[in-house]
């Protein structure tokens, strides 16, 4: 299968030398562009900036705006099986890029932030391809990745809990539950990155393997 994989932050510029960002690694949109490669998928990755060596036989796609994994997302989903959004891409930006370096004042500083286009929410509805979402949450973490299923209509959403200091964001350790559209859920308990990433690769094919016999029958 042909797996379309985006990870790591965006960076949103402010002027010439600053941006605002998140904590986001990238690794495990990179472990599960890794999983993919083993288990003999095609994968393409679309990355924000990461300090991560990029996965033996995938073919990756540098990106650092929101607006450019938007774009980079839409041009590449023609080709793909799965999408999977690992990615944390900004959800705020600033109104307006300074074309110069903000000056250091003697006064506050207030910066207007508007919302990035939301690259899942924007994706048809009538399409061949798998879509997984993920959902990084601090508190009520299945109630709002229920939510982000159906507002976002995802396929498939992966929630984690990234309050956890112990695990989750930045970590090489994670603990996910996986929401279905029918209303099936999963749970992967704690473990590295790596194992989580190959589980998850099982279940996505699993899902396709089921809407392709329904397809069929
Ligand atoms: O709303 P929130 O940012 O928590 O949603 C997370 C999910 O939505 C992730 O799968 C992320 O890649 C995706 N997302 C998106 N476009 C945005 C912001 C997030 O597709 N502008």
């Amino acid at each position: 299968m042909r797996f379309l994989i985006t990870a790591g932050p965006t960076r949103e510029p402010i002027d010439p030398v600053r941006y605002l960002s998140n904590r986001s690694s990238g690794k495990m949109g990179y472990a599960i562009a890794e999983a993919a490669i083993d288990a003999r998928h095609e994968v393409i990755l679309i990355s924000g900036p990461v300090d991560i060596d990029r996965p033996r036989g995938a073919a990756v796609i540098p990106i650092s705006t929101s607006d450019e994994m938007f774009g980079a997302v839409h041009q590449q989903t023609r080709n793909c099986d799965v999408l999977v959004m690992c990615a944390a891409v900004a959800d705020y930006k600033p109104a307006k890029v300074s074309k110069s370096k903000i000056k250091k004042r003697d006064a506050n500083l207030s910066l207007e932030l508007i919302p990035t286009r939301d690259i899942l929410a924007s994706l048809p509805k009538n399409r061949q391809y798998l879509v997984v979402g993920f959902a990084a949450e601090t508190e009520n973490v299945e109630a709002n990745a229920h939510k982000k299923l159906e507002e976002k209509h995802c396929d498939v959403i992966v929630a984690n809990d990234v309050s956890r200091t112990d695990f989750g964001i930045e970590s090489d350790e994670n603990e996910v539950t996986i929401l279905f559209r029918n209303g099936e859920k999963k749970e992967i308990s704690r473990a590295p990155k790596e194992i989580v990433a190959r589980e998850l690769i099982k279940i996505f094919e699993n899902v396709c393997e089921k809407r392709l016999t329904k397809k069929i029958a």
